[in-house]
């Protein structure tokens, strides 16, 4: 994979005479959800007008409704450890910053997991700095084991995703066997000259290594790999045209593109000033470029942190994200009882920091449908045979069903009476909705077995 600097840049200067007949002409071929090129996300990002503003919401908006329904996975970044080799400017574990680092002992990580489970977690994120001696890949594999073998009552973790440092097709082929979902990881700034200006020291500061993480991944195995751009490092539209060219190359070279994309904003962390970052964005770009990247890749999963606050999560869930993070903790061993003392710092600051059933209440009364749902990488849905079925639609015969089961597992086993009367308006709601009676009377029994203790059911 090689990103052509100068190529985008001229992409990027050339759209300032984007005219309005080529915008119309965009915006009517991103109508038809197939997604769009790299050069035709250019067009988009010239929309300044507030007719083609509106129109871009909306057909990202209807995308969002006709792929997704009302779904919004849910999930819950776990930090196993915070020891970094790296100095990237933007990041509270950075090795210059100076605070008692740590990593899990395997119990560590199952007590963490079990706070999870009581949340109601069933799918999380492993995340952890770089650092090959204190956080070697054997280490990861040991908290993969923990995670997946840690059960409280009803509980259980059915989908790791793991957030590690780029490494070796050997380790990638290691991680592949130990059963993760996805491989997640952020190129945080395509821009070669402004990568270099924020990744000052370590093996992460080496670009191409990064950037070329995704192919040692793919041939090692992994076919769900995300990626993820940190927006404000750079001028953001350099980034989304630069990501959308490497889902391209990711398409042609693997059959398959990003399973998911995040779009985490540059926040506040220890030991820096966001007042060093002169490509922070506002909120209203920030809207905007979940709808122009919704448009793009209308299949792959749009993932949203708890970094963003409670409105803006409202809004941009709308028209674009699918998956959010819930009730986060962003420090190593941070999950814990009220009565238990904050130890490590975190990587950075929380701005949605409402519990997990709070949470999906206010999804619920939103009209959203939280999910819990981890079926497709647990029945082989993965990769290029996930794409496929995303693109038939058919996926929306397994996800539908899967999430009102999941969502009845949670009310039951987490919700509290308002929650499980909220839940069961939602499942009796979206039941009519079916329209067809064969998966409905299928999703009903299921619905039953749950009702009756059965638990982990899927389509
Ligand atoms: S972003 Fe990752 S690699 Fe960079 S300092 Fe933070 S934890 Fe380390």
């Amino acid at each position: 994979m090689k990103i052509d600097r100068d190529y985008i840049i001229n992409l990027v200067s050339s759209i300032s005479n984007i005219t309005d007949s080529e915008i119309n002409s965009v915006l009517e071929k991103a109508s038809k959800q197939k997604g769009l090129t790299h050069k035709e996300v250019a067009v988009l990002l010239a929309i300044k007008k507030p007719e083609h503003i509106k129109k871009m919401f909306s057909i990202a908006e209807r995308i969002k409704q006709d792929i997704y329904g009302k779904r919004i996975v849910i999930f819950a970044p776990l930090y196993v450890s915070d020891y970094c080799v790296n100095k990237c400017s933007y990041c509270g574990y950075k090795i210059d910053n100076d605070f008692n680092r740590r990593r899990l002992t395997q119990n560590e990580v199952a007590t963490q997991v079990k706070h999870l489970q009581k949340m109601g977690h069933k799918r999380v994120a492993l995340e952890a700095g770089e650092d090959p001696q204190n956080c070697n890949l054997d280490y990861i594999l040991e908290c993969l084991d923990t995670i997946y073998n840690t059960k409280v009552d009803n509980g259980s973790i059915r989908r790791v995703n793991v957030n590690i440092a780029a490494t070796t097709v050997e380790e990638y082929k290691k991680l592949s066997k130990a059963g993760i979902g996805t491989y997640i990881l952020f190129q945080e700034v395509y821009d070669k000259v402004a990568y270099e200006k924020v990744h000052l020291k370590g093996p992460k500061a080496n670009y191409d290594f990064h950037l070329n993480a995704m192919d040692r991944a793919m041939e090692a195995g992994i076919d769900d790999v995300g990626g993820g751009i940190l927006f404000g490092l750079s001028d953001y539209r350099f980034e989304i045209l630069a990501i959308m060219m490497h889902n391209e190359y990711l398409e042609k070279t693997y059959n398959t593109g990003f399973h998911t994309v995040s779009v985490p904003r540059l926040k506040k962390a220890e030991g820096m000033n966001l007042s060093d970052f002169p490509n922070i964005i506002d909120d209203e770009t920030f809207k905007k470029i979940v709808a122009v990247i919704r448009i793009a890749v209308p299949f792959a999963g749009l993932i949203l942190s708890t970094r963003e606050s409670m409105e803006m999560r409202a809004e941009v869930i709308r028209y674009g994200v699918s998956q959010i993070s819930s009730g986060s903790c962003t420090g190593v061993g941070a999950y814990k009882d009220e009565s238990e003392e904050e130890l490590s710092p975190s990587q950075f600051l929380v701005h949605d920091d409402r519990s997990s059933l709070e949470i999906n209440k206010w999804l619920l009364k939103d009209n959203q449908l939280p999910s819990y749902c981890t079926a497709c990488y647990r029945s082989g849905r993965t990769g290029e045979d996930f794409m496929h079925l995303a693109h038939s639609g058919d996926i929306q015969t397994f996800c539908h069903p899967n999430s009102l089961i999941t969502l009845l597992e949670y009310s039951l086993d987490y919700g509290d009476d308002e929650f499980k009367e909220l839940a069961q308006e939602k499942i009796d709601r979206e039941l009519k909705l079916m329209p067809s009676d064969k998966v409905k009377d299928t999703t009903i029994k299921y619905l039953d077995r749950i009702r009756n203790g059965e638990r982990d059911l899927c389509l």
